[in-house]
């Protein structure tokens, strides 16, 4: 919203001192500020008589000290400071613990607002530690309203950052509004410097709801049309590769080991017409566990390197980048071109041949993770970067990688599925094409929803799998609490496994604590039938491949989205072999259990993506938030489902139809081109 640049410390009351603490909230102007928006609030408007009190609820009462507060020490020496209060109804004792502060704060007679739990211990009202606010200050923003509540950070309290916010509202001239008056009525949107005010200190809950309704709107229509920039911006006038049309590739397709899906076929023609064209290609191929991304990254790859480039293929793990480098080089053998891997456990030697290869054009692809973003990496002629299942990969990590050839390519791949009426907003700056089609062949994974009580069963179930050759995941019971707990957590239950059920196997554990080079060992045992069942605490890297896997066990399953449950899926059913996914669960909850209903009946990622949101969109959310999205200060794509569809035809009524008056389109665009800047460097597609 860029409201002012003048720094915070023009406020009264903020010096050096406290402005570092606001900086360390990512605070260092008044428009920073204006945009804190608090993450809750507490409806202290009423005030409550001492006598109507309710005792273990919070109340807000307007209180005189009836002298000074005394100091005394519990049994277990903690400083017990108590200051009786009253009004014209009664009497209370507030107390304060270990707050050498409170002591002098007060003199008899002192009117005051206080807020608080209040108990009733044998006689007497007791509010612990309440939130005070003397009356004399002269405009009471802490207390006698709906009061805003902020993250903190140490050193800065609530009413630091409130005293904060409400001047930066009085020294913050008026803003023009990003939408004109026509739009707002249209759409039903609040002014925006309404909602600013009463964002931070709402005059009432339905003007709170009023605001909120616009900011969320605003945030979702910024982020359509920053991406519609960011296209434009792609798109125009940069001149990028023309890679060759070449006979060979046609050579090449033939002698792959399996026969194109048509799919395949269609979406590597809109491939390749991007990369011929003149054109940056900044294409998102879209396609579910399984369905056969990889061949189209090699199909790109040998196109790039026999017109003379080079090409990169990074991945956010070791473990995929190894399994990657494996299958590119088993489908590209015969080629001639040089693949190399890079990766964090090379030793100097081994990474400066690689580096050096890459930088005399020796190494045609190089395989690898985040590390090949570094800027010692460099490349001799750059001309197709792939990232695949890089969620996290955002529009900054793309510039950077851009900038080390001219101009390359941009080709991403994902397996997570977002329910279309979202993949505008997640995947708006790049063109999509979806792979919607598993090659032949390939048996439904069957999927069962059991509760713990069929353990036995089950257990032997997989053991008749694991004596005819196969091998199992389980994923382990959820901890949240701490990594540590975790850990122990996971350790118990592979043993457990291990000393149950499954004496005669070797069962291996992979957790997030471990280093790189342990989880590859680990990773490579399994693959090589070492060991045959694999225990993983959370998630199983996305995109391991080991076909001879047949058997995914998720404990606590109600815990995990419904996209997350289909990647963890994934990981089965990649061989040959039939195979199953057995989500257990004990939840009494209704909706958890028909999520999970719902997984055994369906196995296309699209229909359970949109599944998920519906269900979210009822409220309720469970398991882990879908990964993938942007961002935002206030909107949530599942809650606001509504104002995103309202967004996006406002985005629609501006930039395709046309609709706004002339004057109004440019006053509109002169504040929008102002934040965009500011914007690209701020959004990361994730
Ligand atoms: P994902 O889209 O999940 O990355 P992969 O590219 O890893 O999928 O492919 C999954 C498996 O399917 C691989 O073992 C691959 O060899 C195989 N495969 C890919 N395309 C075809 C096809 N057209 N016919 C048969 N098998 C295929
Ligand atoms: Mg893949």
């Amino acid at each position: 919203m860029n409201y002012t640049d003048d720094s915070i410390t023009n406020l009264k009351g903020i010096g050096p001192a406290k402005a570092r603490l606001f900086n360390k909230l990512g605070l260092y102007t008044i428009g920073d500020l204006l945009e804190y928006f608090p993450r809750g609030y507490k409806d202290k408007s009423e005030i409550t008589k001492i006598r109507d009190i309710m005792p273990d609820e919070s109340c807000t009462v307007r209180v005189r000290a009836a002298g000074k507060a005394q100091e005394g020490r519990t049994r277990s020496r903690l400083i017990i400071t108590k200051l009786t209060v009253f009004d014209d109804t009664g009497r209370l004792n507030a107390v304060w613990f270990n707050n050498r502060f409170i002591k002098n704060a007060f003199r008899e007679g002192d009117e005051v607002l206080m807020h608080g739990k209040v108990k009733r211990i044998g006689k007497d009202l007791v509010m612990e530690v309440p939130e005070y606010e003397r009356l004399s200050d002269s405009e009471s923003i802490n207390l006698m309203r709906i009061t805003p509540y902020y993250s903190l950070t140490e050193g800065l309290s609530q009413k630091d950052i409130r005293k904060a916010v409400y001047a930066a509202l009085k020294h913050a001239e008026k803003q023009a509004d990003l939408f004109p008056e026509e739009l707002r009525r249209k759409y039903g949107l609040a002014e925006i410097n309404f909602c600013i005010s009463n964002i931070h200190f709402p005059e009432s809950m339905d003007k709170l709801k009023l605001a909120r309704k616009r900011l969320i709107f605003e945030e979702f229509f910024m982020l359509q049309s920053g991406l519609i920039h960011i296209k434009k911006l792609n798109s125009a006038g940069q001149k990028g590769i023309r890679f060759k049309k070449t006979s060979e590739i046609k050579e090449f397709i033939e002698h792959l080991p399996f026969k194109l899906t048509s799919a395949q076929e269609r979406v590597f023609e809109e491939v390749s017409k991007d990369m011929e064209g003149s054109g940056i290609m900044n294409r998102l191929v879209q396609g579910d566990v399984g369905s056969g991304k990889t061949v189209i990254a090699a199909l790109a790859l040998f196109k790039c390197v026999r017109s003379g480039y080079q090409g990169t293929m990074i991945v956010p793990t070791e473990i995929l980048a190894e399994q990657h480098m494996e299958t590119l080089t088993n489908l590209l053998k015969n080629t001639g071109i040089e693949i190399a891997l890079l990766k964090g456990g090379m030793t100097g030697k081994e990474k400066q041949k690689v580096l050096e290869g890459i930088k005399e054009g020796k190494i045609d692809v190089v395989v690898g993770t985040h590390a090949i973003i570094q800027d010692n990496v460099s490349f001799n002629k750059l001309g197709l970067v792939i990232t695949d299942e890089q969620h996290r990969f955002g529009v900054r990590q793309r510039a950077l990688l851009s900038a080390k050839g001219e101009n390359p390519d941009m080709l991403v791949m994902t397996a997570t599925p977002i329910p279309r009426t979202l993949s505008l907003i997640v995947y708006g700056d790049l063109d999509v094409s979806i792979i919607d089609e598993m090659p032949p062949g390939r048996k439904k994974v069957e999927t069962y929803f059991i509760d713990s009580a069929k353990k036995e069963r089950l257990m032997n179930f997989v053991k008749k799998g694991l004596d005819e050759g196969r091998q199992a995941y389980f994923v382990c019971p959820l901890v949240e609490e701490s990594d540590k707990l975790e850990l122990k957590s996971a350790i118990e239950y592979s043993e457990e496994l291990k000393n149950k059920y499954f004496r005669n196997y070797n069962v291996g554990l992979l957790h997030g604590r471990m280093k790189a080079d342990e989880k590859n060992e680990v990773m490579y045992r399994f693959r090589e039938k070492e060991i045959h069942i694999l225990v993983s605490t959370t998630v199983i890297e996305v995109g391991v491949n080991i076909p001879n896997a047949a058997y995914m066990v998720i404990e606590d399953a109600d815990r995990y989205g419904m996209a997350q449950l289909h990647q963890l899926r994934g990981r089965v059913g990649r061989g040959g072999h039939q195979s199953y996914c057995i989500l257990i669960s004990d939840t009494g909850n209704e909706i958890a259990q028909e999520r999970l209903k719902y997984m055994t009946k369906t196995e296309n990622g699209f229909e359970v993506a949109e599944k998920d949101m519906e269900f979210r969109g009822s409220g309720e959310v469970l398991g882990q938030r879908q990964h993938g999205l942007p961002g935002f200060k206030l909107a949530d794509v599942f809650r606001d489902a509504k104002l995103l569809k309202l967004s996006k035809e406002a985005v629609e009524y501006i930039y395709e139809n046309n609709k706004l008056s002339n004057e109004d389109y440019k006053k509109m665009k002169e504040i929008l081109d102002q934040r965009f800047q500011k914007m690209l460097d701020e959004i990361t597609l994730n």
